[in-house]
Formats: structure tokens, C-alpha cells, sequence
């Protein structure tokens, strides 16, 4: 099978039966021609996922997939933004037929859950790699950035943290829980849900926002940073599953909430004037959040138990450092 072939026969398939607003010519030519919406501005964010480092090479195509694209759109959900396209640059080591079927199936699957059409690419032979680049429009000055927040704004996260690297520890064995909890954290795992419906709430009531890929206290540490501000987290209000919760070790619980990765939760600030709006949401069902503390003037992200200083003995996951 050659390149061409693999292209028509696992990527282009769906193109036709899923013609989406805005794509004008999708995969097949030299580009994509691609027409958003007029006064909105264009989103876009690209990630690349390695194989042993970001997944095990001989993990479920399927699920690479579809958790690949997943937290892709959770950059467009954290920015306010609508997906609409995204292109795919994929490095296969060899054309495995039975791989490639998982693969586009996963893939599509979330494509048409969110509405996010596949417009081009590039496949190359090497080391299995992949290059997931979405595309989404906002409209001007309802974006979510990290740099508007103010002192005295309230920090809320969207359901509940930590269960990331809970389930990395059922996934890698160190940590056993009841069948239903561990169902319930592998989903969490491998198919985390781009908050874009909380994030359309957002719009226009958030001062800041981000999604938590790397813990909340580092990824808080951005939006204080970008606003030039610190924050001080209670530690206490921390949202904790059900799974979490029956762990029964609650200062591991915490531990994992302020600095395990792969949450994908939005992270979000709110100027008190705006926090009854959002209260509102919260009370009728709509927008599932809590408040874990506030921004202040100053630098850094405090996290307080009681009164008292919360020691953290990590700081999250960051790429090329050596702990
Ligand atoms: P070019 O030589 O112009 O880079 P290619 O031969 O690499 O074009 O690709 C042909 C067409 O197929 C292009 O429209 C490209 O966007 C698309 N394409 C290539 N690889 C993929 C892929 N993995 N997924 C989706 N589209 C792809
Ligand atoms: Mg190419």
C-alpha cells in the first residue's frame, strides 16, 4: 500500500459523508481551503504524541486516537473556541493495515462527536509519532486567554481533579480500587471530555481560563504568571470523584488534584461581580464547577489547608525536567 492509497483508504472516507460548514476543498490537494465564519477569529493548536514517551508504542490505536483528538479540542474548549477542522501529520515505522483501521476509527468517532471535520495531513515513514493540529473559531474578545484575570477573582475548576493520575496508577497497577471505580477512571483516562459546552457557558463570564493538562497548581501557575498575579488554593475545596474518594487516603487524593496530569478540566477565573451569573449556572444544573480559592496581588500558587500552609512534594509532570 502505498501512500496515496493508505491516505484515500484511511483518511479520506469519511470526508464526503461528513461535508462540514467552512470546508471549501478538504484532503487531496496541496492545501485545504478552509472559510470561517466573518469577525470571528481562527483558534488553533497542534500537539505531537510520541510513542514511549507519550504512549506505549503497542497501545490501542483506537484509543490513541481518540484520546489524541480529545485533548487537542481541550486547547479549543480552554480558549473559548468552537472546533471546526484539523489536519493530521502521522510517522508509521510500516503500513499496519489492522492498525490504521483502529486508528481512523477512534479518530473519526470523535471528529463527528464534536463536529471537527479532518482536512489534510501528511504521513511519512519513521518512528510512530503523531501531530493532531485543531482549528476553531471565537468570536473577538470572548476568548478565554490566561492573561485577564484580576486580584480578588475566584478560581473555579470544572468537575473534579485528580482522577488522571489516579487512573494512571490503576492503569499501571500501583493502585486498586473497586471494578466500578476503575471502570469509571480508565474512561476518564482514555477518553477525557474537552469541556467545550462549560467553556461556551464561559464566554463573557470568565476573566482567565485554561485546561489543566499537567496539575492544577502548575497550570494555575500560568494564568497567575500571564496575569501577572498569585493565588492562594484551599485545599479543602477541592472536587474529589467518587473513585478518588474510596481511595481512602485523603492527603493522596489532594496530592493528586494539585499536581497529577492528564485531568483535561477547565481551570478558570471569575471577577466577583460575575460570580453571581456563574453561581447561577452552577445551581441550575448547567455548568458543573467549584471554587478552590482566589487570586491575590503578588506571585506563585499558595495552596492552604485550614489556615495553614499545604506542603506539596511535586510539582506536576513538565517535559525535560529532571527530577
Ligand atoms: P503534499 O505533497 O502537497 O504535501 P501529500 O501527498 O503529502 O501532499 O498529501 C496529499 C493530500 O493528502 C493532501 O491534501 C494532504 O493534506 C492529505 N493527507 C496526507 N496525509 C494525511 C493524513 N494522515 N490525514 C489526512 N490527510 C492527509
Ligand atoms: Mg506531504
Amino acid at each position: 500500500m502505498n501512500e496515496f492509497e493508505l491516505i484515500r483508504q484511511f483518511f479520506q472516507r469519511e470526508q464526503a459523508e461528513n461535508p462540514h460548514a467552512g470546508v471549501v476543498l478538504g484532503i487531496g490537494d496541496d492545501c485545504a481551503l478552509l472559510q470561517p465564519l466573518p469577525d470571528k477569529h481562527l483558534a488553533v493548536s497542534v500537539d505531537t504524541l510520541v510513542a514511549d514517551v507519550h504512549f506505549p508504542a503497542n497501545a490501542d490505536p483506537e484509543q490513541i486516537a481518540e484520546r489524541a483528538l480529545r485533548v487537542n479540542l481541550s486547547d479549543l474548549a480552554a480558549m473559548g473556541a468552537d472546533p471546526l477542522w484539523f489536519t493530521l501529520a502521522l510517522t508509521l515505522p510500516d503500513t499496519d493495515e489492522h492498525w490504521l483501521r483502529h486508528f481512523s476509527r477512534g479518530l473519526f468517532r470523535v471528529a463527528r462527536e464534536f463536529n471537527c471535520a479532518l482536512v489534510g495531513g501528511d504521513t511519512t515513514a519513521g518512528p510512530l509519532s503523531i501531530t493532531l493540529q485543531v482549528m476553531g473559531t471565537v468570536t473577538p474578545h470572548l476568548a478565554l486567554r490566561r492573561d485577564g484575570a484580576s486580584p480578588g477573582d475566584y478560581v473555579l475548576v470544572t468537575h473534579c481533579l485528580g482522577d488522571g493520575a489516579a487512573a494512571l496508577a490503576v492503569i499501571q497497577e500501583r493502585l486498586q480500587l473497586g471494578a466500578e471505580h476503575e471502570a469509571y477512571l480508565h474512561d476518564r483516562f482514555y477518553r477525557p471530555q474537552p469541556r467545550l459546552q462549560e467553556a461556551a457557558l464561559l464566554r463573557g463570564l470568565a476573566s482567565a481560563a485554561l485546561d489543566i493538562s499537567d496539575g492544577l497548581v502548575s497550570d494555575l501557575g500560568h494564568i497567575c504568571a500571564a496575569s501577572d498575579l498569585a493565588a492562594i488554593i484551599d485545599v479543602e475545596s477541592l472536587p474529589l470523584s467518587l473513585a478518588m474518594q474510596a481511595m481512602g487516603d485523603i492527603n493522596q487524593a489532594r496530592h493528586w488534584a494539585l499536581t497529577g496530569g492528564d485531568d483535561y478540566e477547565l481551570c478558570f477565573t471569575v471577577a466577583p461581580e460575575k460570580m453571581p451569573d456563574v453561581a447561577m449556572l452552577i445551581a441550575e444544573g448547567k455548568l458543573n464547577a467549584s471554587v478552590v480559592g482566589e487570586l491575590v496581588p503578588g506571585r506563585g500558587v499558595t495552596c492552604e489547608l485550614q489556615g495553614e500552609i499545604f506542603e506539596l512534594t511535586r510539582q506536576g509532570y513538565q517535559h525535560f525536567s529532571h527530577e
